[in-house]
């Protein structure tokens, strides 16, 4: 079956799209064909999909899908969805907050290891859905998610290019990240500022790591906080606090630390991690020799 062009929906059931709520609906058959095929679900898979908004992309996943999640926000689009596509079988719709959506416990209840999950973000909440993500990282295979274009270069962007950001350097840390093709404005309705990219999140691929996840990230953002500036003054704080000096931690983890955090790969932001974690515990150890 073929979903009904979200305009359609919106004269039907008397709608109006919301900004806040990110409603730019697919109203490109083409792209919702490759997101659907970018996702690959086989018979055995349960995807979440992020706003199901009028089903552009949730009819096709459910075909291939054992079971499509659908969480939707907006009530009066639930409604129609229902209306519409209530005795499809293969989809569940889930009326509320994809941020109250706990992936862990779905996972649980259908019986599988990990979800696929899927989505044309509402961009307003794609900081916090991927840092969802990355916290239920282990009951999640891979996600393909339309982004806003800037936000996904970023996503997949290179140490030593503008677009390399914390959110690049984190992602990257819990899994691969790769563009899978662009999406012009003109494929949605109504018309969004932007282009968007859709991105491959696997994280499947994510590196085995020494350092504590959320002390890389807690680097990571200091570095990137004051990006502009040597690494020595953004990470002064977290040096200090280590009981430690930028000399002693430049030795310990080999890194010049008159370079600048964007110019840092992921190797060397965890061998900055590992050396603060371990002067930081000298530091203790030494603490405690003095109080005994
Ligand atoms: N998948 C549909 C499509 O491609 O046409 C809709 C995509 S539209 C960009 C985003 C959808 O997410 C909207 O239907 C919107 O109501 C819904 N949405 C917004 N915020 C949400 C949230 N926090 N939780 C669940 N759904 C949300």
């Amino acid at each position: 079956m073929e979903p009904t062009p979200a305009r359609d929906m919106l004269a039907k059931y008397g709608l109006a799209p919301s900004r806040r709520r990110g409603q730019n609906f697919l109203a490109d058959g083409n792209v919702c064909r490759k997101i659907v095929a970018a996702v690959g679900a086989g018979p055995d898979d349960v995807v979440l999909e992020i706003g199901a908004g009028f089903g552009a992309i949730t009819l096709g996943l459910a075909e291939a899908a054992r079971l499509v999640v659908a969480v939707e926000i907006d009530a009066g689009i639930a409604r129609a969805f229902r209306t519409e596509y209530g005795d499809l079988p293969g989809i569940e719709l889930v009326e509320g907050d994809v941020l109250e959506f706990d992936l862990e416990r779905a996972a649980r209840e259908h019986g599988v290891e990990r979800l696929l999950v899927a989505g044309n973000l509402p961009y307003g909440v794609t900081s916090p859905v991927v840092r969802n993500l990355i916290d239920a990282r282990h009951a999640v295979s891979r996600a393909v998610l339309m982004v806003q274009s800037e936000v996904g270069a970023r996503m997949v962007a290179a140490p030593g290019t503008s677009d390399y950001s914390a959110l690049s350097v984190v992602l990257q840390y819990h899994a691969g990240v790769r563009q899978l093709f662009r999406v012009a404005r003109t494929c949605f309705h109504p018309r969004p500022k932007v282009d968007s990219r859709v991105i491959e999140i696997d994280f499947r691929l994510g590196g085995a790591h020494r350092s504590d996840p959320e002390a890389f990230s807690s680097v990571v953002h200091a570095a990137f906080g004051q990006r502009r500036k040597m690494l020595r003054r953004s990470l002064s704080g977290r040096i200090e606090r280590a009981g430690t000096t930028a000399a002693a931690l430049e030795e310990s983890c080999g890194i010049d630390l008159a370079r600048r955090g964007e110019s840092l790969s992921l190797d060397e932001f965890e061998a900055l991690t590992l050396a603060l974690a371990t002067l930081d515990d000298r530091g203790r150890a030494g603490q405690n020799r003095k109080v005994v």
